[in-house]
């Protein structure tokens, strides 16, 4: 990081910071950042109060509110199958969640805003691991090539409205995230949360085969949600460039090691098989964090111990998780 994108510019604690998407994983673990760091004047609108696809009632709401800060963790997502089924959906409703967000927090002059994307902006086939200068290098990875063309728009927004309005919006592309509060709905979810319901449900059943996606040879960083909420205050705090930055654990497993690990974790000591009729998406896609790190953040929460707090908490919220 750039000695001139460096920032130490605390957040106002009592400034207004408005949380778009404060229902979802990402969302809730920025609103518990917050509040356990002493925010006191946090907001949030669940999609039934606001619909951000709206753009007069988003418009409406940032005239009545008028935040100061706004984190836009709002968006469609989704795992492999349903970004490969349903392209249209994600590339229309995230353009238009995060532009009408984007164009209303202009006009109603929010000082610091944090727009979060993915890592599969980058090119299916750039070296890893994935540097932010590889960004629009090479062609998307075609299962999920609508929801990034998305993000990369989100991308493009902040740096012209940086350019043309000197706005100290900034963005950050963390790896795939997992933890509390995630999807775990069988067909549209991540690969984590859907393992970790096959296997308790495996368990529970006495079941002694489960089926996996895919072969199971792909490599996936995954990235405690806590620790992406962390990222972000931290991001907020000290970073004001126009460039994205990358955030995640710097390491991978392949989805076999990671079936195994949950597995273990959930208890579960059967066999499992790989359904090869399912998407693999992109073998590999490590994101380079040295950017982050170079600044002095880096992720606290070990997949062991990530992975065994998310089973806990699947197995204690039974009755209430999404999906
Ligand atoms: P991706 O990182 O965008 O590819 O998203 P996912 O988290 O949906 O998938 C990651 C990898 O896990 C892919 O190679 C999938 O084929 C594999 N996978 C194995 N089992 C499952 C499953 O039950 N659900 C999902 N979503 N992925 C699975």
């Amino acid at each position: 990081m750039g000695s001139s994108e460096y920032v130490a510019r605390p957040l106002n604690r009592t400034a207004k910071i408005y949380v778009a998407g404060h229902r979802g994983l990402v969302g809730s673990a920025i609103w518990r950042k917050l509040e356990s760091e002493g925010f006191t004047n946090i907001i949030g609108r669940t999609s039934a109060e606001l619909d951000l696809k709206d753009r007069g009632a988003v418009f409406e709401f940032f005239a009545s509110e008028k935040p100061n800060y706004v984190v836009l963790a709002a968006a469609k997502v989704g795992g492999i199958l349903a970004n490969n089924t349903f392209p249209a959906d994600f590339l229309s409703e995230n353009m238009q969640i995060q532009v009408n967000t984007m164009d209303a927090a202009l006009e109603h002059n929010v000082e610091r805003l944090l727009f979060l994307g993915s890592s599969c902006i980058y090119p299916k086939m750039a070296p890893q691991p994935l540097k932010e200068e590889y960004l629009l290098t090479g062609q998307l990875e075609p299962t999920n090539d609508a929801y990034a063309i998305a993000k990369i728009a989100g991308i493009l927004q902040i740096q012209s409205i940086r350019r043309q309005h000197g706005k100290a919006w900034i963005s950050a592309m963390p790896t795939n995230l997992y933890g509390p509060g995630d999807n775990f709905s069988p067909m549209g979810s991540h690969v984590m949360p859907a393992l970790i319901r096959r296997y308790d449900e495996a368990v529970q059943n006495g079941a002694t085969t489960v089926v996996n996606w895919g072969s199971g040879t792909p490599l996936r960083e995954f990235l405690h949600v806590d620790d992406m909420a962390s990222a972000c205050l931290f991001l907020l705090e000290h970073y004001d460039g126009p460039e994205h930055v990358n955030v995640g654990v710097g390491s991978d497993v392949t989805i076999k090691e990671l079936s195994e690990t949950v597995a273990q974790a959930v208890g579960y000591e059967g066999s499992m098989e790989w359904d090869a009729s399912k998407p693999d998406g992109t073998h590999r896609k490590l994101m380079d964090v040295s950017k982050l790190t170079a600044a002095g953040w880096t992720a606290k929460i070990g997949l062991h111990e990530g992975i065994q707090q998310t089973v806990d908490w699947f197995r204690n919220n039974r009755e209430s998780f999404r999906g």
